[in-house]
C-alpha cells in the first residue's frame, strides 16, 4: 500500500516513520521496516498501527543510513506480523517492499520450492524477494569481473530485469541487498513510485506526501522502469532494455 525509502548521511529510521505515517491516510493493516548497518540487515515489521512499529525500534533500534519502509493492505495472506512487509530472499541476503498483486505467484511459488526454497509467509510477495535471490546467484555466477569494477550494481540490475519479465501483475517495489550497502533499487508497473532529490542523499515514496519538506526535486518511474538509487546518484534502466534518461521534476506542494 505505501512505500518509502532513504539512503544518505542521516539515521534511516527517521524518515521511514515519518514517510510511513504521512502515508497512513491510505489506510493499512500492518507495517515494517528494514535496514542495513555493519553488514548486516535488520527488519522490525508488526500488524497493528506504526505506534506499534515505532515502539517495537524505539526498543530495539534499527540504526543504519539506508533502508525501506511499507504499510501494507493485505491481498494475499493475512494480515499477521510474519506477512508484513519487508519480505526476505535468501539467506538474508535481501530486503523487499512491494505494492500491487503478482497474480502469478503460485506458479513461481511452485517452482521456487523445486529449487529448494522454502516460505515463511503466504504473500504473493515473499516470491518476488526469493526469486530475485535466485536470479542474483545466477547472475553473479556468470558475472565479469572488469563488468564488476566499471559498474558494481550490474549484476543487480540484471538480476532484477530477469525477476521483473518473470512477473504478472502490478508492482511498486524497493530492494535493499546485505552485500551492496550503499543501493536502493526500485521498480514499477502499474503502482506509482517517486524518487526525492535531496542534499546527498535521496528518498522513494509510493505518493508525492513523504517528501514535502523534505524534497523539491523529484523524478518519476515510469512503467517497466527501475531505478538505481545511491546517496549521491540515479540511474533508471527500461526492464527490458538499457539506461533510460530521467526528467528532473519540480515537486508540488498543494497550498
Ligand atoms: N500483495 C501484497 C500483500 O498482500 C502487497 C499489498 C499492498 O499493496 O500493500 O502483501
Amino acid at each position: 500500500c505505501g512505500i518509502v525509502g532513504y539512503v544518505g548521511p542521516d539515521e534511516a529510521t527517521d524518515f521511514l516513520l515519518e514517510g510511513l505515517r504521512r502515508l497512513e491516510y491510505r489506510g493499512y493493516d500492518s507495517s515494517g521496516v528494514a535496514t542495513l548497518h555493519n553488514g548486516d540487515l535488520a527488519v522490525t515489521k508488526t500488524a497493528g498501527r506504526i505506534d506499534q512499529l515505532a515502539s517495537a525500534l524505539k526498543q530495539h533500534p534499527a540504526p543504519g543510513h539506508i533502508g525501506l519502509g511499507h504499510t501494507r493492505w493485505a491481498t494475499h495472506g493475512p494480515a499477521n506480523d510474519e506477512n508484513a512487509h519487508p519480505h526476505i530472499g535468501g539467506q538474508r541476503v535481501l530486503a523487499l517492499v512491494h505494492n500491487g498483486v503478482i497474480e502469478n505467484f503460485r506458479v513461481l511459488k511452485q517452482k521456487l520450492t523445486e529449487k529448494g526454497y522454502t516460505f515463511g509467509t503466504s504473500t504473493d510477495t515473499e516470491v518476488i524477494a526469493q526469486l530475485l535471490d535466485y536470479e542474483l546467484h545466477r547472475c553473479q555466477e556468470v558475472e565479469d569481473d572488469e563488468l564488476r569494477v566499471t559498474d558494481p550494481y550490474h549484476v543487480l540490475v540484471q538480476a532484477m530485469q530477469a525477476t521483473l519479465s518473470q512477473l504478472r501483475g502490478t508492482y511498486g517495489l524497493a530492494v535493499v541487498f546485505r552485500d551492496w550497502p550503499n543501493v536502493i533499487l526500485a521498480a514499477r508497473l502499474g503502482s506509482p513510485l517517486v524518487i526525492g532529490i535531496g542534499d546527498g542523499e535521496h528518498f522513494i515514496a509510493s505518493d508525492q506526501s513523504p517528501l514535502v519538506g523534505r524534497a523539491d526535486k523529484i523524478v518519476f518511474l515510469a512503467d517497466h522502469e527501475l531505478a538505481v538509487v545511491t546517496a549521491e546518484s540515479i540511474r533508471v534502466v527500461n526492464r527490458d532494455a538499457g539506461d533510460v534518461p530521467h526528467d528532473v521534476k519540480l515537486l508540488e506542494v498543494d497550498e
